[in-house]
């Protein structure tokens, strides 16, 4: 796919050769072309992207600042998309036109002052990735993958998925003229996402098996058939998962926050925004680290156990089970790679329960942004932080929203309808209740509706607390 450890830096004008330097994070052997399942060839541990070329400034930390900015004024695809505009930090094809991209990135960091006021952390803010064109984070790794897929050329693409890898990897490899294969555990993934797979074209096999069982039979089978491989195994991947944490940075005029939280599952979005917060401190564009902390399911909490049992040595596998199916991963890939960012940043990991997660999401939901369940973790796990005294209310706090609110419709329903968490949590948490706005079946007359106006203005006020928001 690609050969010497060398790189021309400057991608204005379209052309440089492609070329990458693949490090193993295990033994540190750099690899220059490795095979389709992306392990080293030497001990079988991941791949890591790295550009020597990155660790010294281009120019300056300043000047790559505004042409970052300049770029927004501009047209041309590579310059909207919210992932390549910041591709002096990205492993460039060999030309722009191969760039296969639907103008992902760019997603709004928001404040909450809901949740500002029930956390008594007055800089609080969201920055949503399910605002992406298919709805997740997955879009702005895939990006980068689909188009260093469509370089080597690939006619397949395929992935193990809890649901949005597959719904990204098909729309991607549908604009780049690819044929995509996914694999999903039947029965537990939703509806949303199997749909949009479908809809893009993919090839769309539902195995008996859980997201690890799957991974590990895609991992077999891209030893065998020509297909490319576009887990977070893929560094290319991690390489575009980069730019939420660039992109934030720059929503904050470089000023970096004191914490930011993400939900953990396969751990390749914690390892790529730890990976990004590095290489910025490193260039001199932040002049210190925010700390990364990563917030799991208890009912899939291996890097919990992982950091807690052994210190952050040797994997902890669990098996799976949370309502909250993007984090449903019980044999996290990335672990490794999220162990070292979490220590490098000093940030902490944590573990929250179904109620938990199902309170923090209705919350979220209330600000009038919402997301999907597993997004909602990152809330959650504030709360447990915030009580341990890790997060202060001084602080600033970013949560990473990875998945868009109308991606798990069923766990809404299920949640207004008093079906989520289960009897028994609910019996123990009435605040719940006050979040769930179920919907009431009426005759179609005046009257019936003006009854059911005056029964909601008893039981919940009108809150007049959503004022004056401005984005950082
Ligand atoms: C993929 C995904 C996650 C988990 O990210 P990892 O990189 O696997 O840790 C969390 N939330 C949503 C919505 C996702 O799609
Ligand atoms: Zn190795």
């Amino acid at each position: 796919m690609s050969s010497s450890a060398t790189s021309e830096k400057d991608s204005s004008s379209g052309a440089r050769p492609a070329t990458y330097r693949f490090e193993c994070i295990g033994c540190a052997s750099v690899t220059p072309s490795p095979a389709n399942d992306f392990r080293c060839p030497h001990c079988g541990n991941l791949l890591e992207i790295t550009d020597p070329a990155w660790k010294a400034p281009h120019g300056n930390p300043e000047s790559l600042k505004s042409l970052w900015r300049e770029r927004r004024l501009l047209n041309r695809p590579v310059d909207l998309s919210g992932v390549w505009r910041f591709r002096e930090l990205l492993p460039a094809p060999s030309s722009e036109h191969l760039i296969v991209t639907l103008r992902e990135g760019n997603t709004p960091l928001y404040e909450l002052p809901r949740s500002s006021r029930s956390t008594g952390i007055a800089k609080l803010y969201a920055k949503h990735q399910g605002m992406n064109p298919t709805g997740s984070f997955k879009d702005t790794g895939m990006t980068v993958a689909a188009t260093l897929a469509r370089q080597a050329g690939f006619a397949w693409v395929a992935c193990a998925s809890t649901g949005n890898t597959s719904a990204s990897m098909a729309a991607y490899a549908a604009r780049a003229g690819m044929r995509s294969l996914v694999l999903v555990p039947e029965g537990k993934i939703s509806w949303s996402k199997l749909s949009q797979a479908l809809d893009y074209g993919a090839l769309t096999c539902q195995l008996r098996t859980d997201f690890d069982g799957c991974l590990r039979l895609l991992q077999e089978l891209v030893k065998r058939a020509p297909v490319y491989q576009l887990n977070s195994i893929n560094p290319f991947r991690i390489e575009g998962q980069k730019t939420a944490a660039i992109e934030l940075l720059e929503q904050f005029d470089w000023e970096p926050p004191d914490h930011i939280i993400v939900p953990g599952g396969n751990l390749g979005n914690s390892s790529a925004i730890g990976k990004a917060l590095l290489e910025m401190h490193n260039l001199g564009l932040i002049s210190r680290l925010p700390k990364l902390s990563v917030i799991q399911a208890e009912g899939a909490n291996a890097l919990v156990r992982t950091l807690r049992e052994t210190g952050g040595k040797r994997l902890v596998s669990v098996q799976a089970e949370t309502r909250a199916t993007a984090i449903r991963i019980g044999n996290p890939a990335s672990w490794q790679k999220a162990v070292r960012v979490l220590q490098a940043t000093g940030g902490s990991c944590e573990e929250v329960s179904e109620a938990e997660i199902a309170e923090a999401k209705a919350e979220i939901g209330a600000e009038g942004i919402g997301c999907e369940p597993a997004s909602a973790v990152t809330l959650a796990g504030l709360k447990k932080l915030l009580r341990h005294g890790f997060v202060k209310a001084g602080e600033t706090v970013v949560l990473i929203l990875t998945g868009n609110l109308l991606k798990d419709p069923d766990f809404t329903i299920e949640f207004h309808r008093g079906e989520i968490p289960g009897k028994e949590a609910n019996d123990r948490n009435k605040e719940l209740d006050s979040f769930r706005h179920p919907p009431v079946v009426l005759d179609a007359t005046l009257d019936a509706v003006m009854q059911a106006l005056e029964r909601a203005e008893k039981s919940t006020p009108v809150s007049n607390a959503i004022s004056n928001e401005s984005e950082t």
